[in-house]
């Protein structure tokens, strides 16, 4: 069954639409944290509604953490001229860094020149284990998601003049640098399919398309290894790993305005667009040319100064 978690509550999602149902209040979150996503399927229906009808919120608003998972597809692995790792490369990421479908991602002036997309299915601990066996690691999985993991890859690479280190986890764990959603396909489906086609379209163009058959290190595999190093908890989120096509690549990073879509076949499509920045009053006083801006610098402090006016 395919479930999202909506301003109206959560909804199972049926030829496309939404069916709401009776959950008193309780978001998807509480049934995943509590194991208990199986009682789901036997809730009560209250009524439909579209998806045009409700903003849509991630399957999981607070993980504990995120597992990011790197270079576990071949041809993402070669075109950045990377081996292909015999263990899997992971990073802890915080649970702030989630956001859902349809929301914006807010680009940090002082690392907005290399934001870069990847599209990956995003696994969602559904029972808490440690020295999870790969042979049974399926049973601790609530379901999959479509994530988008944005990274800031100056960060990354140790190239921000602000931060003279390299650091995978601040790059990867901004705030709403992880959007999750629309929905989270459970288990018993996800499992049954061996291969789920993935896509990554900047605007119109497209960037990634493989299929999740390519993944180096398979789901069970992955639970296994982590876990070996420590609890993943039910709402734990695993990102598996992004196929080739990312902006890195070719140097072609994403601007304010880009909208991305990360469709994963049978779950939905993730849509986050892009945004600037605005300068806070201290930025616009000290750097006031240091790239190009639309307005000029005096009437920049000046909008800044006023909306301080207004809110304070
Ligand atoms: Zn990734």
């Amino acid at each position: 069954m395919l479930f999202a978690q909506t301003s109206l509550g959560i909804a199972r999602v049926v030829d496309g639409g939404l069916e709401l149902l009776a959950c008193s209040g309780r978001s998807l979150d509480d049934y995943i944290v509590a194991e208990r996503l199986d009682e789901l399927a036997y809730q009560e229906t209250l009524g439909a509604a579209t998806w045009e009808e409700v903003t849509v919120a991630p399957p999981v608003g607070r993980p504990g953490k995120i597992i990011i998972v790197g270079l576990n597809y071949r041809d993402h692995a070669a075109e950045i001229g990377s081996p292909l790792p015999t263990f899997p490369r992971f990073h802890l990421v915080p649970g702030s860094a989630v956001t859902g479908s349809g929301g914006t991602v807010t680009m940090p002036r002082f690392a907005a020149g290399k934001i870069d997309y990847e599209g990956e299915l995003a696994i969602v601990i559904g029972r808490t284990g440690r020295d999870i066996p790969e042979e049974s690691a399926w049973n601790f999985v609530a379901g999959g998601t479509v994530a988008n993991d944005i990274s800031a890859r100056d960060i990354q690479m140790g190239e921000n003049p602000r931060l003279p280190m390299a650091s995978p986890a601040l790059a990867k764990g901004m705030d709403g640098f992880k959007p999750l959603g629309p929905a989270l396909l459970t288990t018993d489906e996800l499992r049954s399919r061996r291969a789920l086609s993935i896509t990554t379209r900047v605007n119109t163009e497209v960037r990634q398309s493989s299929s999740t058959a390519e993944l180096v290190f398979t789901v069970p595999e992955l639970l296994a290894r982590i876990s070996s190093f420590l609890t993943l908890e039910a709402g734990d989120v695993v990102l598996t790993g992004t196929p080739g096509g990312v902006g890195l690549a070719e140097g072609r990073f994403l601007s304010g305005g880009d909208v991305v879509t990360v469709t994963i076949e049978n779950i939905g499509t993730l849509t986050s667009t892009l945004v600037d920045m605005e300068p806070t009053l201290a930025e616009a006083v000290t750097t006031p040319s240091r790239e190009p801006q639309t307005l000029s610098t005096s009437t920049r402090i000046r909008s800044v100064k006023e909306s301080r006016t207004h809110t304070s």
